[in-house]
């Protein structure tokens, strides 16, 4: 428990007048925020208007949690001190009756978590206060309406939510104050806040403070000092709230990182027509296009920007959209200060060689800085700023490489409605274009519904007038997110486009009636919940209906090649794809697959053109001898040769791992009672026969029972005619001229000997087909899965037999586990949500469970045979995670669906640079 008390602990960083105690390094100490907070107040090559403030350390919200919500004992000392630096250079006085500083309080965890925790502006105010601001700005409206900011944040911040009080009767003290605020602006007969005048917010100060006496109890705090503090101890208590916990579990955030408190004086926005505020980013964050972008409100405050209540407005003109072409630019309005603005936002994305995301507010004419950090951006922006700045020689190619997350990869290949389609369909509405690709889903108005239907299997659109970092899981649980207020930079925006998901907001076209679970067309066409949409979110299109989505093109992504070319520069690790037909192999090669490492042969038995094999295979299955058996198989092999041929030649000479027959037999016979009789009827035998066969075939646990090699070793025949028709193929292939390289796979075995059992069919049938074709040799390996533990501990052993292994990770942990595979989701999301397991283990590999089988497997297999060739073909081929962990146990490949390949590729190439960053 960390309990320090000695007084030579620094437990607060200033910031301001060119000066700061900490730097961009330090974020782990004083989260995101304040460490870039004091990079651009004090680093040498910045010194950037910030207002002056300091940062409370992440150790004490560490030590608040660990010491029963208490402070170490210096931490008063230490904000009074700064606060007295930050009146210095402010000329102010907090709590100052003539003219008194406010202060902001605001979070700062090392990662950001957009509104997920709290915020008070404007501490200081009280009603005596109050009067001196008014004094010293001239204008008692501003003020009031300050002050009764401060009242609503206060009441519903610190003393409501921190303070742990349940709202009455379920109405928090905000919405008390917000219906107040309605009623004044309906008394007075106008529509919005700025034409309240400054006697009609200074009752509502009053009206506000009765309200907090009688639904709270308590009174409003006065004394300056109280409000700071309580407005520190509500940003600590929000980092254990309800929906900053959610947040963390979906961004996979640890809750022992805690988050920093930053205290700042206040500048305003909204001082007149002279003053703004807004939010920019140094480079399109939707496209990646190399230009500032970004947005403004005249006369308002930050909050005002993210609630998007008003339309903002574009800085510039290639922040143009639909909604806002016809407002003002900022460089229009305010020509000098934009250019101030301008050269700014390219300094600090050189300082930081990044694309920043910035808050500016001028006051009076006046620029200040309020916050810069790395921006979020989607899939497509991120590839296209990482490769344009490589090619800016702004970063080298492993930064390039490093920039991209394999999961935004996914965003290139999203699908997307097919544009044919599309060009026929009505727009039903048009809104802003925030997180890319296309979506159909069912319409529901509500985040808890959202997440209730998705868990019901649907898939739903959640659609809102606006977002709240409470509608965090549903937004999460749903395919895409619509709302008909906010601009780029709403909550909805930011988190849409954090996630990757198909946004679009802003969308004023629609009105949503969300008491009566209808939303409204401006054509006065009716959606009601449960009805489906299609969106459009790279365009900000929605449709009404199912529209067709259809994969995205990647030839003409010029920004996707480069890095394509640069990750195979980086990457060792050998990417190739789990492919059962031609198409797929060819999809794959086309995502730069260098082979197939799981051909499984089954597939032949299910889909397009399957049914005259099935007929055949279960044909031999129904067979009662051995001569029947082969009968049914030489029948069969027909069509097996003719697959693994197209799909061998598909692959134009790469490896392709061939698994013989792996499922239980029972899986290829039908169940049901007609269609047994129309095979009994096919077959010529009676349905008596056929039942008794069908009940000697049911097994208790089939996935223990008699399936893989098992196979072959009761009906060598079986193993005989795959073999037969691989090496045929093969040595076909040869005398065209082509190339081809099998490698034959023997699966779920548990010991050396099955596999010499299987190897000796091998050798012999190769020998025949050698003699049939006239062949000295036909190219192939032969090797097995490694999917049961025992397997893996007896690698050593199992290696005298093999030429590779491959590990088959589902099987692998379904058996370490004991897990079903198939019936996990019975009880894997109590498990996440008590944190039993950090991860579906099904989806990244355990790496200190399972993981630890597959090392061993690895180690003693190359112990007995260095040049053992070693991958991996279970699913966890294609996840990030897992693909580096593969990559450090030194194995020659990973295996995943083709449409994963970019993403195994990237994470390959990422391992190789972690691993040369570790050295060095
Ligand atoms: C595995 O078990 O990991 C594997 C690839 O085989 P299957 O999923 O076909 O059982
Ligand atoms: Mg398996």
């Amino acid at each position: 428990m960390a309990t320090k008390t000695k007084s030579n602990e620094k437990y607060v960083y200033f910031f301001g007048g060119g000066k700061a105690d900490g730097n961009e390094s330090m974020k782990n100490l004083l989260g995101g925020k304040g460490a870039n907070l004091a990079e651009m107040a004090g680093h040498k090559n910045l010194k950037l208007p910030v207002p002056p403030g300091f940062t409370i350390t992440t150790e004490v919200c560490t030590y608040y949690y660990d010491n029963d919500r208490t402070y170490p004992r210096v931490l008063d000392s230490q904000i009074q001190n700064a606060v007295e630096s930050i009146e210095k250079l402010m000329g102010k006085k907090f709590g100052d009756k003539k003219d008194p500083l406010l202060l902001s309080v605001r979070s700062g965890a090392r990662r950001s978590m957009p509104g997920m925790m709290d915020t008070v502006l404007n501490l200081g105010l009280n009603d005596q206060t109050v009067l001196g601001l008014i004094e010293k700005s001239g204008d008692e409206r501003f003020s009031y309406d300050a002050y009764r900011r401060l009242v609503m944040m206060y009441a519903d911040v610190v003393i409501e939510k921190a303070g742990g009080l349940e709202p009455v009767k379920g109405v928090g003290i905000r919405k008390l104050m917000d219906e107040k605020l309605e009623k004044m602006k309906k008394d007075r007969g106008v529509e919005l806040d700025t034409e309240l005048s400054a006697s009609d917010l200074k009752t509502l100060v009053k009206e506000f403070k009765a309200l907090i006496k009688k639904h709270l109890k308590v009174d409003f705090p006065e004394d300056p000092w109280q409000q700071l503090m309580g407005g520190v101890g509500a940003v600590f208590a929000s980092w254990n709230g309800k929906r900053a916990i959610e947040y963390r579990r979906i961004e996979r955030i640890p809750d022992q990182w805690g988050t920093a408190v930053n205290v700042q004086a206040m500048v305003f926005g909204n001082m007149g027509e002279d003053s703004c505020t807004g939010v920019a980013f140094t480079r399109n964050p939707g496209n990646g296009d190399n230009h500032f972008y970004g947005e403004y409100l005249v006369n308002a405050q930050g909050e005002d920007v993210v609630a998007g209540i008003r339309t903002p407005a574009p800085i510039n003109n290639l922040s143009k959209n639909d909604h806002s072409k016809h407002l003002t630019t900022l460089e229009k309005l305010m020509p000098e200060q934009y250019k101030e603005l301008d050269a700014i936002q390219r300094k600090l994305e050189r300082h930081y060689m990044d694309m920043q995301d910035i808050e500016f507010t001028i006051e009076k004419g006046n620029l200040y800085m309020l916050q810069c950090r790395v921006g979020k951006r989607n899939g497509v922006a991120a590839v296209k700023m990482a490769t344009d700045m490589y090619k800016e020689k702004l970063i080298d190619a492993q930064t390039a490489i490093m920039r991209v997350g394999p999961h935004q990869l996914v965003e290139l290949l999203l699908p997307m409605i097919d544009p044919e389609t599309e060009k026929l369909a009505k727009v039903v509405a048009k809104g802003l274009p925030a997180g890319p690709g296309g979506a159909i889903g069912r319409v529901v108005f509500t985040s808890e519904e959202a997440a209730d239907w998705a868990l019901r299997g649907e898939k739903v659109i959640l659609v809102r007038e606006e977002t709240s970092p409470e509608d965090v899981d549903g937004m999460h649980k749903a395919q895409a997110i619509l709302t008909s207020k906010g601009g780029m930079t709403s909550h909805a925006a930011l988190v849409a486009r954090g996630w990757g998901k198909c946004c679009i907001v802003g969308c004023s076209e629609i009105e949503i009636l969300a008491k009566d679970k209808v939303l409204i067309t401006s054509k006065g066409q009716r959606i009601h919940e449960g009805e489906w949409i299609s969106l459009n979110g790279t365009k900000g299109l929605v449709y009404e209906g199912v529209l067709p989505l259809k994969a995205a093109d990647l030839s003409k992504n010029e920004s996707y090649k480069t890095l394509m070319k640069l990750v195979e520069k980086e990457k060792r690790l050998g990417v190739r794809t789990n492919a059962d037909t031609p198409k797929d192999a060819q999809q794959a090669a086309y995502f730069g697959a260098e082979g197939i490492g799981l051909f499984r042969t089954e597939h032949m038995f299910y889909g397009e053109g399957s049914e005259f094999p099935l007929f055949l295979l279960r044909k031999m299955i129904m067979a009662t001898c051995e001569k029947d058996r082969v009968a049914a198989l030489d029948e069969l092999a027909v069509f097996v040769k003719k697959d693994i041929k197209a799909t061998l030649e598909a692959m134009h000479g790469y490896p392709v791992t061939i698994r013989l027959l792996d499922p239980p037999l029972h899986e290829f016979v039908p169940h049901d009672k007609n269609k047994l009789q129309e095979l009994a009827k096919e077959l010529g035998v009676r349905v008596s026969v056929l039942n008794r066969r069908v009940l000697a075939l049911h097994e208790n646990n089939p996935m223990l029972g008699h399936r893989g090699v098992r196979l072959g070793v009761s009906y060598p025949e079986i193993t005989e005619m795959q073999v037969r028709a691989i090496l045929e193929a093969t040595g076909e292939l040869i005398k065209e001229g082509k190339s081809a390289n099998p490698e034959i796979m023997v699966p779920v075995t548990m010991g050396k000997h099955e596999l010499r059992h299987q190897r000796e069919i091998v050798d012999r049938v190769y020998k025949q087909v050698c003699k049939k074709l006239k062949l000295e040799k036909i190219p192939y390996l032969f090797g097995t899965m490694i999917e049961i533990p025992r397997a893996a501990l007896k690698a050593n052993s199992m290696a005298e037999e093999a030429d590779f292994f491959s590990f088959g990770t589902n099987d692998l942990t379904q058996m370490s586990f004991g897990f079903s595979r198939d019936d996990i989701g019975g009880f894997l999301p109590k498990y996440l949500d008590l944190k039993l397991l950090p991860d579906d283990p099904f989806v990244t590999i355990d790496q200190s469970g399972v993981g630890e089988l597959i090392k061993i497997g690895v180690e003693r297999g190359r112990s007995v045979k260095p040049s053992l060739k070693v991958g991996i073909c279970g699913e966890h081929g294609g996840d990030a995670e897992s693909v580096k962990f593969c990559h450090r146990l030194g194995m020659n490949y990973v295996s995943c669906s083709p449409f994963r390949v970019p993403i195994a590729r990237l994470a390959a190439a990422q391992a190789a640079i972690e691993e040369k960053m570790a050295l060095n």
